[in-house]
């Protein structure tokens, strides 16, 4: 398979999927029904063999508990990274309004997420047809989140204050060349921060992507427009992000909007809400 027949596929599954677009029996407003969830993903592509894998397993990196592209599909050799940038209806919904979540984004976080779950879902049998041994993490069984040290992977390194999972999105997007880290620990892409990742580890080699970046940094001013957005200061330029006054927040509005959460403030109405900011 090349990177041309891959990037094909993505192309026209986002369309023919149909799960891009709300359905009247989604919507929680009759008007949003038809809203386009995301715009078409950018690709990046990176070898299995990439030592900055192994490097996630450092303590403070991700930690030991992060499981290599090895451990999860035997004889990996490369990783495709996806991130499906939100559209402008998604984003300039929650880019107003300072303190609660616009439906708009919700839905992006969970129905967005159903379709990409789908479509990392039909990409792997696409794979596996072809004779390709394919993984998405995130749609994985051995997939598993951690959330304040609650964590069903029942590893005595993690701790209390440990947030995060065995498999890091943004870090597999970084290494595959997509973008850099800001200060609100989103991926800057050159499509923005506003939007979701995902990945599959495959058998076959595709040439890796070159990254335009050395620092993990690099795209992010540390202008400190996310740190006014926060509506619980969970960002700060001296700290950074905390995860816990994050995470406390997302649970909020889980009990408020259920069955859907989210919150998403640091990445929109921010200059780097749909592009590198200064570019
Ligand atoms: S809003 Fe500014 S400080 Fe925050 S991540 Fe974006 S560029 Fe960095
Ligand atoms: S998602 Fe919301 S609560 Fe969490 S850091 Fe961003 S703005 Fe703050």
């Amino acid at each position: 398979m090349t990177r041309k027949q891959l990037c094909r596929w993505i192309d026209e599954h986002f369309v023919s999927n149909g799960g891009n677009v709300l359905t009247a029996g989604q919507a929680v407003r009759p008007e949003l029904a038809g809203l386009r969830i995301y715009e078409k993903p950018l690709v990046g592509t990176g070898s299995a063999a990439d030592p900055l894998f192994g490097e996630l397993k450092r303590e403070g990196v991700v930690g030991p508990w992060h499981m290599g592209p090895q451990e999860w599909l035997p004889g990996a050799q490369s990783v495709v990274s996806l991130f499906f940038p939100f559209t402008d209806e998604v984003k300039t919904s929650n880019a107003g309004r300072p303190d609660e979540p616009s439906a708009e984004w919700l839905h992006g976080r969970i129905e967005g997420q159903a379709f990409l779950s789908a479509l990392l879902s039909e990409l792997c049998q696409w794979l596996r047809a072809q004779g390709i041994k394919a993984c998405a993490p995130s749609i994985d069984p051995r997939f598993a989140s951690i959330t304040g040290g609650k964590s069903r992977l029942g590893d005595p390194r993690i701790s209390a204050d440990t947030f995060g999972s065995n498999w890091s999105e943004r870090h597999a997007a970084f290494i595959c060349g997509l973008g850099t880290f800001g200060l609100s620990k989103g991926l800057i892409t050159k499509k923005g921060i506003a939007g979701r990742f995902g990945s599959v580890i495959v058998d076959c080699t595709l040439e890796p992507d070159v990254r335009p970046y050395t620092d993990i940094y690099e795209y992010c001013t540390r202008c400190g427009a996310c740190v006014s957005r926060c509506p619980v200061q969970a960002i700060s330029l001296e700290e950074g992000k905390k995860h816990p006054p994050c995470s406390a927040y997302m649970a909020e509005t889980g009990r408020r909007y259920a069955p859907r959460y989210g919150c998403g403030k640091c990445q929109t109405g921010v200059p780097c809400q749909s592009k590198i900011p200064g570019l």
